[in-house]
């Protein structure tokens, strides 16, 4: 894109200017958590240095601008999802947001035999909560497969579906294959089929727009911190009609309407889901992240990353040796790759020497490295920031991991 300045972009971010082992650092762990722009780390610091207090229950000036700013930045954020500020829950992060859903939803709603469908490629923070549930309430977890090297095909989710089935949980993309999943023919599958869907959104609303209308589905979630926002907050999208039936999950201070000692009554939603103080400076913060990214363009910005990801599974493709797992056609995001001379944990070592931050594991995908036959990945990952120049980097760094390694 020939107004995409991405060298303006990176001077943005404060982290990508030092060095790490006297070297420039090549950030490529984008997936596991964002850096942060200049305007996200100004806010964080003016919220808590100027307008900071406790939110709703205070009637002085600090609260009352603390309470603006909190409710300011959900308006935000349900702009750019497209739904109604009503429908957004700040939770802590992606993971208590689908603990959230299991747990009220699940309680409430699943019977003992009744289906979850997952897929195989699913972080833990789509499986586990759902264990919990399916355990509790005698249901049961179905794992719908998927080819590394395809896009994902909505027919597997509509072959799994019985009379049975409550919910499909999916990723809008895969952290470890960026596969993007067909997030609005699954969620019009599920309609069709009067089941609830749960995108887990944290590898998705990151690199492409996302209109929770358009998609359809019932529930999204994600982090904030993945979003250039801080860690400590995350979102969750309800529909209003189904979060309105749900109970709390957490109870405490601000989720109730009356409180006696026999019995209490509860909130509307959001704030029903918001028990406790919550994470104020960081909601404002993310909600700053929402306008950098806006003012950019989350489109302009797809696009450069798309670019970046075909240039640099392409580049690794190349080197022998080097095997990319993870190339379906709608790729974004990630590049996974292993070596057939080292072990990622080694490759992720030696290549921190040249400055070079990647992620090696199972990326909390074990169901999907057993289903693949692997033990781990290397997974290199990018945002807004991210160049070509930092895969270039990054194949001369696995070409020395060759040699240490005699291969
Ligand atoms: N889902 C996906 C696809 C992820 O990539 C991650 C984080 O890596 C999570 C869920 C969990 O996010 P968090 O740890 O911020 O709650």
């Amino acid at each position: 894109m020939n107004n995409y300045d991405v060298n303006k972009i990176k001077e943005q971010f404060p982290a990508l200017n030092r060095q790490v082992w006297d070297k420039p650092l090549v950030y490529l762990d984008s997936a596991a958590s964002m850096q942060k722009p200049q305007q996200v780390l100004e806010s964080i610091n003016k919220n808590y240095s100027f307008n900071y207090s406790n939110v709703h229950r205070g009637l002085h000036k600090l609260s009352e601008e603390a309470t603006a700013n909190y409710e300011g930045a959900r308006l935000k954020i349900s702009n750019f999802m497209n739904c109604n500020p009503q429908e957004i829950v700040f939770t802590s992060g992606a993971t208590a947001a689908i603990n959230l859903i299991a747990y009220s939803w699940g309680t409430k709603n699943l019977m003992p035999d009744d289906e979850i469908i997952i897929t195989i490629a699913e972080h833990h923070a789509n499986i586990v909560p759902w264990q919990l549930v399916a355990e509790q309430r005698g249901a049961k977890i179905i794992a719908a497969k998927v080819d590394p090297d395809q896009d994902f095909d909505s027919k597997i989710i509509k072959d799994l579906i019985t009379s049975k089935t409550k919910i499909i949980a999916f990723p809008h993309v895969s952290n470890v294959l960026g596969t993007t999943f067909p997030v609005k023919e699954i969620c019009d599958i599920a309609k069709k089929n009067g089941v609830i869907s749960v995108v887990d959104g944290c590898q998705g609303i990151i690199h492409e727009k996302v209109d929770v209308q358009d998609l359809g589905c019932d529930f999204y979630c994600f982090s904030g911190h993945k979003l250039y926002g801080p860690t400590g907050i995350g979102v969750l999208f309800g529909k209003y009609n189904l979060l309105e039936e749900m109970p709390p999950f957490l109870g405490g201070g601000d989720m109730i309407d009356v409180v006696k000692i026999e019995k209490s009554t509860y909130a509307d939603p959001p704030n029903r889901f918001e028990a406790g103080t919550p994470p104020i400076v960081q909601a404002i913060a993310l909600g700053e992240a929402i306008d950098w990214i806006t003012n950019i363009g989350i489109d302009k910005i797809s696009v450069h990353e798309k670019n970046v990801i075909s240039y640099g599974t392409a580049l690794l493709d190349s080197i022998s040796g080097v095997n990319v797992f993870g190339k379906s056609p709608n790729k974004t995001g990630v590049v996974s790759f292993t070596m057939d001379c080292a072990h990622s944990h080694d490759i992720a070592t030696i290549i921190d020497r040249e400055g070079i931050a990647v992620r090696a594991g199972h990326h909390c995908a074990q169901p999907l490295m057993d289903y693949f036959n692997l033990v781990s990945t290397t997974r290199a990952s990018v945002g807004a920031y991210s160049t070509n120049e930092d895969f270039d980097k990054l194949a001369e760094a696995l070409v020395k991991v060759k040699k240490i390694f005699g291969a």
